[in-house]
């Protein structure tokens, strides 16, 4: 099944920018897949369309076959997001950001707190469960974010720019965990401006610039070219 089917994708932003041009993209469930490209190249505002925050001008997009124009319930259930912002409320602690995050989902409050329990582990944040997000360094920050995306236990990862601003130990740790859960059945897109962190995870890359997919290629061939 196709994770992702996206055709003839435009958007205008109000002020008359072209963000996207009219892009297709298709990624296979279970794949780890990146979107590389220059800043400003519309990355960002790809993922916004797919995790329905940005309004598109023009095309398609399906997730998981769900349409995102008829289906949106569906489709977003599949989704777990990753924003570049930290945009949880950093008043709370980790437990009740992630715990919360659940609930919008419909998830019972028992199970909740078990998958809270279960992520902030695996992504070693268990000792720091009632200290308030603003405490913590930018790499458990990001950290929290990715255990936030995966409370409702979405088939599908994206993480816009994972490891911007993360120092190399964080950045392996994020890596490995990525590995681990794409191994488990997880499709993962991701989005990033550096080659060495796609080559490092990635099995198919789309590289994207000034609104127009320049290649779409499996990561192993695109090495071959360079
Ligand atoms: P939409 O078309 O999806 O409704 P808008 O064009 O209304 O999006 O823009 C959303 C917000 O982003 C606006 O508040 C706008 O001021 C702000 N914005 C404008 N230019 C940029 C930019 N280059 N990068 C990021 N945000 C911007
Ligand atoms: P990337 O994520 O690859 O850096 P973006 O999708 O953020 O690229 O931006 C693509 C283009 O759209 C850029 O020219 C950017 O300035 C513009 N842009 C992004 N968000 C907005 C917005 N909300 N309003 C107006 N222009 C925007």
């Amino acid at each position: 099944m196709k994770a992702l089917d996206i055709k003839g994708l435009a958007k205008t932003y109000k002020g008359g920018v072209q963000a996207l041009k009219g892009i297709d993209l298709s990624v296979e469930e279970g794949d780890f897949f990146a979107l590389l490209g220059p800043n400003g190249a519309g990355k960002s505002t790809t993922i916004g369309i797919i995790s329905s925050l940005v309004n598109k001008s023009e095309g398609s997009v399906e997730i998981f076959e769900h349409d995102l124009a008829t289906d949106i319930v569906n489709a977003k259930s599949c989704i777990g997001l990753v924003p570049q912002e930290f945009n949880f409320n950093q008043f709370e602690t980790l437990f009740q950001i992630v715990v919360n995050q659940a609930g919008y989902y419909g998830v019972p409050r028992a199970l909740a707190k078990e998958r809270a329990e279960k992520y902030l582990k695996q992504l070693d944040l268990w000792d720091k469960r009632n200290a308030a997000g603003r405490e913590l360094s930018g790499g458990m920050k990001r950290r929290l974010m990715i255990a936030r995306a995966l409370m409702h236990e979405p088939k599908m990862l994206i993480l816009d720019e994972p490891t911007a601003g993360v120092d190399i130990e964080v950045r392996r740790s994020m890596w490995k965990f990525l590995k681990e859960i794409n191994e488990q059945g997880i499709t993962i897109i991701l989005t990033t401006h550096y080659l060495e962190e796609a080559e490092m995870l990635c099995r198919n890359i789309a590289i994207i610039d000034k609104g127009k997919i320049v290649e779409n290629t499996s990561m192993k061939a695109l090495l071959a070219t360079l």
